[in-house]
């Protein structure tokens, strides 16, 4: 089915938990909700919980997510969010201004993600390998490099 069932929807909207997009009492029979809206949809891998736009019809965001919670993320995933900044850390190669090492396991790397739908480089970031998350204290610079 194609979903959502409402098309009119604002380019940041998320996907209706409650409906997965056909339409339910909470959406008002849309299958979306505005973005922010606490009861938008989110990515599976439970340490991404990136909402899941509109017409996406898998349970996570990417496939990467998939393959992540296929292969297990690491037992970090249940620790607090750290605190960085993206400035400080050591980026995998010259040919990326964003993809970095993560400074926990050392191994895994850290993207910086962006939004589903909109792009917008996001805050909270993780590192696929060992699933620690990290809150980029610095976002505001990263993002006002393309804004
Ligand atoms: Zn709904
Ligand atoms: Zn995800
Ligand atoms: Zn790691």
């Amino acid at each position: 089915m194609d979903i959502p069932k409402d098309k009119s929807f604002p380019r940041d909207a998320g996907q209706c938990h409650g409906c997965g997009g056909n339409g339910c009492k909470e959406c008002e029979d849309k299958g979306w909700l505005p973005a922010g809206h606490a009861g938008i949809r989110v990515c599976e891998l439970e340490v991404c919980s990136n909402p899941l736009p509109p017409g996406h019809v898998a349970v996570y965001c990417s496939n990467e997510c998939a393959h992540a919670d296929a292969a297990g993320v690491g037992s970090n995933a249940k620790r607090s969010p750290i605190s960085v900044r993206h400035s400080n850390l050591k980026r995998v190669s010259d040919e990326s201004d964003y993809k970095s090492h993560c400074p926990e396991c050392k191994k895994g790397v850290l993207v910086v993600r962006r939004h589903p739908k909109t792009f917008r480089i996001q805050e909270v970031d993780f590192c696929f390998l060992c699933g620690q998350q990290f809150i980029y204290e610095d976002i505001d610079v990263l993002r006002s490099r393309e804004e």
